[in-house]
């Protein structure tokens, strides 16, 4: 018997539904731009929504704070002292998300994966929506608790499924989602969610990784000034760094300190990584100008996309999915892309339903309306070729 044989199996499975998935080597250029084989494309896929991981200042700090507090964080935080930057960044973040204290973790997925098996045990029940990312999939199945998934952004159907959940003694019932959803660049109503949790006494966790540093006070994120218990978000995304964080009450952030296993059992983010995200922090918090001309941009590529016949369903953020539908349209469109020079990437299931591959543009502040109209042009000339 061939041990490896699952290995073939998997991928000859992938291969006919055109879901093979590979790495292509880049390298940054400018602001917009990434080299290709030698050839620079037009970024239109990145996370990088404010141009901050290019940032001087931010990378001059993350090399202060690495001659400081040295290249690695030598343990877990709980294991020989806590460097001092730790407790004035979740101070500093506190302070932007409006919330009583802020507890910083390795990466938005292990965060996920970690709190909520620190928040629900097995007699509990998590209500998520259909279209979680998969680290709050992940984390919600660690809890081998009841899951039930809502359908997406229906709060008629969440709201069944607490009505139903009395009939049965849960320990307690959380409600997971996200504020920017971050495949189809849509949102969640933050108001109405916040108060269905405490109309049934259920504990709201939202995921802000789409929303820190676009929306929101100052960029803070959709949860800010809302009545939400547990708010988590990352720094890799709109903040040009890496991490995570969990915005809450002191209280729990010190249950948190006790009980969640990703803080516990993994080293402590580098200081460099450290560095970085206080001196992005404030940076970001500056550039509402940035953020309204980068969703000014998004809305005419949403009008231009429409007017070109594709659909982006209930998008309205600097997020865009083109939805296309079938995988091998969807590969053929990005590649067309590629040759005319604009790196967007197809997004093919599992990662979205089937029959629902999309192109997923991320419109950043560092794109110029000639970059807009360049995107605009080669979708154009993929109808017209094809039609
Ligand atoms: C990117 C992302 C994460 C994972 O964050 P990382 O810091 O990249 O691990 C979690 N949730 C959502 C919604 C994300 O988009």
């Amino acid at each position: 018997m061939d041990k490896w044989a699952f290995v073939e199996k998997e991928f000859a499975r992938r291969k006919a539904a055109d879901q093979v998935r590979t790495l292509t080597p880049v390298a940054p250029k400018g602001a917009a731009e990434v080299l290709v084989n030698g050839r620079p494309m037009l970024n239109f896929c990145s996370n990088d929504y404010l141009g901050l991981s290019k940032h001087p200042a931010i990378i001059e700090a993350s090399v202060r704070c690495a001659q400081d507090f040295g290249a690695g964080s030598t343990a877990s935080r709980l294991v020989c002292g806590d460097f001092t930057v730790f407790g004035e960044l979740e101070r500093e973040m506190a302070a932007f998300k409006g919330t009583e204290d802020a507890l910083v973790l390795t990466s938005g997925f292990q965060a996920n994966a970690s709190l909520l098996p620190a928040l629900a045990d097995r007699g509990a029940l998590i209500l998520s929506d259909q279209l979680n990312h998969n680290s709050l999939i992940q984390g919600a199945r660690l809890c081998r608790c009841d899951v039930k998934v809502f359908r997406h952004n229906d709060l008629d159907h969440l709201r069944e499924l607490l009505i139903s959940a009395r009939k049965v003694s849960y320990s307690r019932i959380l409600i997971t989602t996200e504020s920017v959803f971050s495949m189809d660049g849509d949102r969640a109503d933050i108001e109405a969610l916040a108060a269905l949790s405490e109309e049934f006494a259920a504990i709201l966790f939202v995921d802000e990784a789409h929303a820190t540093g676009v929306f929101g006070r100052r960029g803070a994120g959709m949860c800010h000034g809302k009545n939400v218990d547990v708010v988590m978000g990352t720094f890799g995304k709109a903040l040009g760094c890496f991490g995570a964080y969990v915005a809450c009450s002191s209280r729990l952030k010190s249950y948190l300190i006790n009980c969640c296993a990703g803080l516990i059992y993994t080293t402590a983010l580098p200081p460099a990584v450290i560095g970085s995200i206080r001196a992005a922090l404030p940076i970001a918090a500056a550039m509402d100008e940035e953020r309204r001309a980068m969703l000014l941009r998004a809305d005419r590529v949403r009008a231009a996309v429409h007017d070109l016949g594709w659909e982006t369903g209930a998008s309205d953020t600097h997020i865009v999915p083109v939805l296309v539908g079938p995988e091998s349209e969807t590969l053929a469109l990005s590649a067309y892309l590629k040759e005319r020079g604009i790196l967007a990437t197809a997004i093919r299931p599992p990662t979205v339903e089937p029959g629902r591959s999309r192109i997923r543009l991320a419109v950043c502040a560092q794109h110029t309306n000639d970059h807009i109209e360049r995107l605009v042009s080669a979708f154009a000339g993929f109808k017209e070729q094809a039609a």
